[in-house]
């Protein structure tokens, strides 16, 4: 296919913006409509990002659907109608197709190309893009909104090669995979296996799932939206908006302000109760400290541990999903929909890869280390990602001097507010590690990051500017808060993918900013208030 019937006619652009998934639609709309040209390649042949690949059966956002939406058009938040408390993937993936057409947004984005190098132009400041097709493309600004849970984390099992069944990932599900009747494997616990499986036990003739750390999950309560419900929250939106912004969370359901350890057992199980029925993330806010004391953090968690115990009904295979090891909250806490009880079901086996890990594939089926085979028509790799840097390092970055963002990243990713990373100019990275994004609303975070970006990109154009980077010391800095709002938390007690644990050989640091949604959002605002200091424009580099 020629260049043009693809879309890729025009290789010169303000911005290229690699994803079309939510951040990216939002920075292409925001960024066309202030008068930058702007093309969008996607890997995928259509919208939505995450929403467009974890099509996994069960698949459902975890954040409700009324807060887990675009803010900045108050016509698209009118308009459009949410069905479920939690969304579907199908739904998400009904709005970002939506979206797109509202908003004209496809004839701007060229599908099935994958961005694989990316090196930055001394001479010129520009950027030199390429992909898997073979174009080069040059921008001036490069938005990398690729994703922060989208590199695939894919175990090698020995003897891969020989296994007859099929292998399917949960974040690249294909849509022919056959499931009825089958003998299904899942490896993975985390949010995506604890989705599927209800899902994969209803169809499966048999459905083994090898846990190695059980995680705590709570119960969604998902529902049908209440029509009286979803009018209030829409004459309420821009209200209810700014609330999530100024939030710790991201979210319009306050925390509790009340310690655990003030109140007697009594009105503390009645807390954890009310919590419980309400559903999902919220349980963490029944108190203020769940999530910064150790003791408060333990009542929580046996709260739900007790949960755990009386929706499953073999004693032994309740105690295995008992989560141990890790506070509650510090790996990202599951959301599901009838996942314990799933156990009681007679051809739904826990195995127990923890004590007995898995060994390697046969011809047949799963091999542990206890010497049992587990015949197997379908593997379901519900496994992970290499979150928040994969998909960034995944693409041959190179920026001043060659150096790559791997490498640069070695030791740990370093960056201001998780958008910018210093001998990179003008490289965007959209919820990048260092910003709060993956600890709050998605949408939030994004929406905030284009805007401040477009901002950026404006006052440059006033000022005549042709590139800007982070200060060395602003970036230096910004790492040293990352890591001492980590401190404050519990998070960094956990093995998880906050901290790079979930992948071999990744350095060992808590990559989001856990200080607070609010509080990010006005750090960035002084930024900018203070006259943008913190970072080098062109015209100072040639005075340097
Ligand atoms: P994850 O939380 O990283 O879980 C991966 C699971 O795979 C873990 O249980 C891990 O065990 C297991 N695993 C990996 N390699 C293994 C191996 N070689 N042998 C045995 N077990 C292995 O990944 P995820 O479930 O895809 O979720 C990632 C994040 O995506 C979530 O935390 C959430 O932020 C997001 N997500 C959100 C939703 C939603 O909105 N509802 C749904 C899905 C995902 P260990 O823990 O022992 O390493």
């Amino acid at each position: 296919m020629g260049d043009e019937a693809r879309g890729l006619s025009e290789d010169v652009v303000d911005v290229l913006v690699v994803g079309a998934g939510f951040g990216g639609m939002y920075a292409l709309h925001k960024l066309r409509g202030l008068g930058f040209s702007v093309r969008v390649l996607e890997r995928g042949h259509g919208v939505g990002g995450t929403w467009y690949w974890n099509r996994y059966p069960g698949a459902r956002c975890d954040i409700e659907s009324l807060e887990y939406s675009y803010s900045f058009s108050a016509e698209l938040q009118q308009d459009w109608g949410w069905t479920q408390r939690y969304p579907t993937q199908p739904e998400m993936r009904a709005y970002a197709e939506h979206v797109a057409d509202r908003f004209d947004l496809r004839p701007h984005i060229t599908f099935g190309v994958a961005v694989t190098t990316a090196a930055y132009d001394e001479d010129d400041g520009c950027w030199r893009v390429g992909t898997d097709a073979g174009d080069l493309i040059t921008a001036r600004f490069l938005v990398l909104a690729t994703g922060v849970l989208s590199a695939a984390s894919v175990p090698q099992f020995p003897g891969q090669e020989r296994f007859r069944g099929r292998i399917v990932h949960t974040g690249s599900w294909p849509e022919d995979t056959e499931v009825d009747g089958l003998r299904v494997g899942v490896v993975g616990t985390g949010s995506s296996g604890i989705q599927v499986v209800p899902h994969l036990a209803e169809r499966a003739g048999h459905l083994s799932v090898f846990q190695r750390t059980a995680n705590y999950s709570i119960s969604a309560a998902n529902q049908p939206l209440a029509p009286e419900y979803v009018r209030d929250v829409k004459a309420r939106y821009p209200e209810l908006r700014e609330q999530a912004r100024r939030s710790f969370t991201g979210s319009t359901v306050p925390i509790n302000r009340q310690s655990a350890l003030a109140v007697d057992q009594e009105e503390r199980d009645r807390r954890f109760e009310e919590r419980w029925a309400l559903g999902g993330f919220a349980f963490l806010g029944s108190f203020d400290d769940v999530t910064r004391d150790p003791e408060a953090n333990r009542l929580a968690a046996r709260f739900v541990e007790d949960k755990i115990r009386a929706a499953v009904d073999d004693p032994t295979t309740a105690e295995l999903l008992v989560p141990t090891g890790h506070p509650i909250g510090s790996r990202r806490i599951c959301v599901d929909t009838g996942y314990h009880a799933t156990f009681n079901l007679p051809h739904v086996r826990l195995v127990d890869v923890r004590r007995a890990p898995i060994t390697g594939l046969t011809e047949a089926g799963l091999r542990t280390a206890d010497g049992e085979e587990h015949p197997l028509h379908l593997l379901v790799l519900a496994t992970g990602f290499d979150a928040m840097t994969g998909s960034f390092v995944r693409i041959d970055v190179r920026g001043r001097g060659g150096v790559t963002l791997r490498e640069k990243w070695a030791d740990g990713a370093r960056t201001y507010l998780g958008l910018q990373t210093a001998g990179f100019p003008n490289l965007f990275t959209l919820t990048g590690p260092g910003s709060p994004a993956v600890l709050c609303n998605m949408f939030l975070a994004l929406e905030q990051h284009v805007d401040w970006v477009a901002d950026l990109l404006v006052e440059m154009r006033e000022r005549g500017a042709r590139t800007v980077e982070p200060t060395v010391d602003a970036e230096q800095d910004w790492s040293e808060q990352v890591a001492r709002a980590a401190e404050r938390t519990l998070y960094p007690q956990a093995d998880s993918w906050y901290v790079g644990a979930n992948v071999p050989g990744k350095p060992r640091v808590f990559l989001p900013y856990a200080g607070g949604v609010g509080k990010y959002r006005r750090i960035c605002e002084q930024v900018v208030v203070d006259g943008y200091r913190t970072f080098v424009f062109d015209a100072d580099l040639t005075v340097v």
